[in-house]
């Protein structure tokens, strides 16, 4: 099939790599995504939904190792890393582990925060400006706690995260319940996060894809790309099935799978896939009024009019892509702890997907120094769809040549040696 040449080719159709596509085509580019499976079917469609500039901290902290390491034979626990051999995944695990300090925390943060409140702000305009139906709301996030050690524990990072633009308010138990009547009796205070906000995964990307063909974006789906072919250093093109495609600049969007897209040009992407999981289920008559994160058990909760998910959990288990359903459970389990009505009157889907992990939380956004002609817009982790407007903005402008909004020196693919 002959098509005309695309100027930007991008592999993977999720959030990232659709933002992306819109952001070059309406600044005039031909562009062409190439998607192994249907647009907005990996970790895009089933995910929480929030967008949450109140997650600016790195994952990699103080203390985080020793957690994992108590949790590491609680098949249920929030985090679960199941022994491995595999050298790649090792590997990632010492590098977060290494990351694990409190100078990298203070590296970190500024750069989350900037893209996060960024995006944020994007976002809301994107959604208000294009009437964008994705149940988009904007009453922010509640942070509940049972016990008073894990409120305390959570109040001592807030200054941090005021510091860097990001709102939040510390609610006591009679307040928490006044405001959120879904809630069991007995907690022990809450964290409010008045900037958070929330869309519907799948129709947010479902209408990303629509704008992006209307833009003149051709997504082609079923379209897994295989392999690759140089011109002396120079990546010129991608195979996919039989057929082949030319562009002069090709932009790895490809999620959790990126690592394996690039494996045969000879790099080593720091991505390992963070399996989490989710249960949507039609709407509760007491669900809560704006989204939620049960804080021990690390339960997020989404309601919109159209339905109510229970998500979240971590798992360390390769390219694994079994249901695990010891993990489902433990998330109803959690829910159950807090809420008057933890699940719906029907359950609509279980749902797994995989978090692209980079070892410190940041994406990798620009070009690739050692590849020219390849472009990096992946790692997006635990946050893909809150920092996807402004991965893309920031993205689109260094391959159009423009100046950034952000300093893009935080998520240059050069602190990887890529
Ligand atoms: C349980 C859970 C809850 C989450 N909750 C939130 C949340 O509340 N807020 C938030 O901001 N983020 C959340 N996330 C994270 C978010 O879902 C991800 O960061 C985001 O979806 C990543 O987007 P992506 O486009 O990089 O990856 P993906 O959506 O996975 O897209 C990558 C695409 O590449 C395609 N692909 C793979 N290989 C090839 C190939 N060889 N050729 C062509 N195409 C290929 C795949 O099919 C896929 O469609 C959550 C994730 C999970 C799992």
């Amino acid at each position: 099939m002959s098509e005309p040449r695309p100027d930007v080719l991008v592999i993977g159709g999720g959030v990232i790599g659709l933002s992306c596509a819109l952001a070059l085509a309406r600044a005039g580019r031909a562009v062409t995504v190439l998607e192994r499976a249907v647009a907005g079917s990996g970790a895009s469609h089933g995910n929480c939904g929030t967008i949450t500039p109140s997650h600016a901290l790195p994952l990699a902290q103080p203390g985080v190792v020793a957690q994992g390491l108590k949790w590491l034979l609680k098949p249920d626990a929030p985090l679960r890393i199941a022994p491995t051999l595999d050298p790649a995944r090792l590997a990632w695990l010492a590098r977060f582990a290494l990351n694990c300090t409190q100078a990298q925390v203070e590296r970190v943060a500024p750069a989350k925060a900037a893209l996060l409140n960024r995006s944020r702000d994007l976002l809301e305009r994107f959604v208000r400006e294009e009437g964008i139906d994705c149940e988009f709301g904007h009453e922010g996030e509640l942070q509940v706690f049972r016990t008073r050690r894990a409120l305390d524990a959570a109040c001592t990072e807030l200054e941090v995260l005021r510091a860097h633009g990001v709102p939040v308010e510390v609610w006591d138990a009679a307040r928490v319940e006044r405001e959120e009547p879904a809630l069991k009796p007995g907690v022990a205070g809450g964290l409010y996060w008045p900037s958070d906000a929330h869309i519907r995964p799948d129709r947010y990307v479902a209408a990303l894809a629509e704008r992006a063909r209307a833009a003149g974006v051709t997504i082609r789906e079923r379209s897994e790309v295989s392999a690759f072919e140089r011109d002396g250093a120079r990546l010129v093109a991608v195979r996919f099935g039989s057929e082949r495609l030319a562009a002069p600049q090709i932009l790895l969007a490809g999620g959790a799978w990126s690592p394996r897209i690039v494996r045969d040009l000879d790099l080593r992407l720091p991505i390992q896939p963070g399996k989490g999981y989710s249960i949507t289920y039609t709407r509760p008559i007491r669900a809560p009024r704006r989204p939620l994160v049960l804080a021990e058990p690390r339960v997020c909760v989404t309601t919109w009019g159209s339905g109510f998910r229970l998500g979240s959990t971590m798992e360390f288990a390769g390219y694994d892509d079994t249901l695990n359903r010891v993990r489902l459970d433990a998330l109803v389990r959690g829910a159950s702890e807090f809420l008057h009505e933890p699940v719906g009157p029907e359950r609509v889907e279980d749902w797994w997907g995989w978090r692209p992990m980079t070892t410190d939380d940041l994406p990798i956004l620009g070009a690739c120094a050692r590849v020219p002609g390849l472009w990096f817009a992946t790692g997006h982790g635990m946050l893909g769809m809150s920092m996807s407007n402004a991965s893309a903005e920031l993205l689109a402008a260094q391959m159009l040549g423009q100046d950034t909004v952000l300093d893009p020196t935080p998520y240059s693919p050069a602190r990887f040696g890529l």
